[in-house]
């Protein structure tokens, strides 16, 4: 509850929903994800590969949730396999963001990895060097050896039988890509919002909603082809919430440089300064968020203008002391730095 110290004008502002297809609680997940990953890029281009898999290998995928940290580690090992031909005396390491997608355009389970890596790799004695070439035929076959061996030390052996019919069917690897743009650190957060930190589904996409069935459309990854959907809205649903993670699931990996906190790193430019980083985070915050999207400020009094001040706290319609507020907060948080 705010109040406005001038005229007494009282205000409720909701809880958010936390919610991640909820068109506003989502969108600000979406921010405030893609400006922690655009904070962390150092100011060199960066590479954005695409790392997809078998379609026999998806259902697995579904079936244990667990199998998709093997495609994160596969990733991992590709890459630092990689660099490790490319160097010679030194050990030079690049940095990379891995983002996983379980989603295709037409919402269908299709697990795959977006990676964003930097064009060369930093040597451990502060020297950089910078890699134009990226090996794509290695990178296919060494993912696609890494995962399906990652798969198997999980599955049981009835698995063996799929692993070399993959082989069979891709015997220049799994498919990987390289988007057409690059990413450099001017165009970094519009970059990484628009292809990583995107959502399941934009609300843009979503034509119709009837009250029986829910029509959208997308363009279809193959051709372009621009494809509209009417489905049934239960099942709509049930293509959505596929794509909600396990709980404490980490859809965003750092890797490399990205991964670590050295002192030698502090010698890199990141992409976006400290300073601006800071200026961009806010406008993540709840009050810049609304101000930014919406073009109001929500704390000024809707009557006189005067910047309404926060009164009291309620929570199932029960008033809640701002000082067990303090202290619910503060032992989370001290259970946090509590080790194990
Ligand atoms: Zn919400
Ligand atoms: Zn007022």
């Amino acid at each position: 509850m705010f109040g406005c110290p001038c005229c007494g004008e009282l205000k409720f502002s909701p809880f958010r929903c936390h919610s991640r297809f909820c068109p506003s609680c989502g969108n600000k997940y979406a921010m405030a994800r893609t400006h922690a990953m655009a904070s962390k890029l150092i100011s060199v281009p960066h590479r954005h590969c695409v790392f997809t898999i078998d379609d026999n290998l998806r259902h697995f995928f579904l079936k244990d949730r667990d199998l998709l940290n093997c495609l994160f580690h596969s990733v991992s090992s590709v890459f630092s396999r990689l660099f490790y031909k490319m160097n010679m005396s030194k050990n030079f390491t690049p940095g990379y963001i891995m983002v996983l997608h379980t989603f295709g355009r037409d919402l269908k389970w299709n697990p795959h990895i977006h990676c964003l890596i930097s064009e060369g790799g930093y040597s451990d004695d502060g020297f950089w060097r910078n890699i134009k070439h990226f090996n794509y035929t290695f990178l296919r076959n060494a993912f696609r050896t890494a995962l399906l061996n990652e798969m198997e030390h999980h599955l049981d052996s009835s698995f063996k039988k799929i692993k070399s019919s993959c082989y069979k069917d891709h015997p220049h690897g799994f498919y990987v890509y390289a988007k057409p743009r690059k990413c450099n650190s001017r165009s970094a957060i519009n970059y990484i919002g628009r292809y990583l930190g995107r959502p399941v589904i934009a609300t843009s996409r979503i034509d119709n909603y009837d009250g029986e069935s829910v029509t959208f459309h997308y363009n279809r990854h193959e051709d372009e082809q621009y494809v509209e959907e009417t489905i049934p809205a239960i099942e709509f649903i049930q293509r959505l919430i596929r794509h909600i993670p396990e709980k404490n699931f980490k859809m965003i990996r750092y890797g490399g440089l990205y991964a670590r906190h050295r002192d030698i790193d502090k010698h890199l430019n990141r992409a976006i300064s400290r300073e601006k980083a800071a200026f961009y985070k806010n406008f993540t915050r709840w009050r810049n968020a609304i101000l930014s999207s919406f073009g109001y400020d929500p704390l000024k009094c809707p009557k006189c203008g005067t910047i309404m001040v926060f009164l009291e706290l309620k929570y199932n319609h029960k008033r809640v002391s701002l000082e067990e507020l303090y202290e619910k907060v503060m032992s989370r948080s001290r259970k946090k730095r509590v080790p194990g």
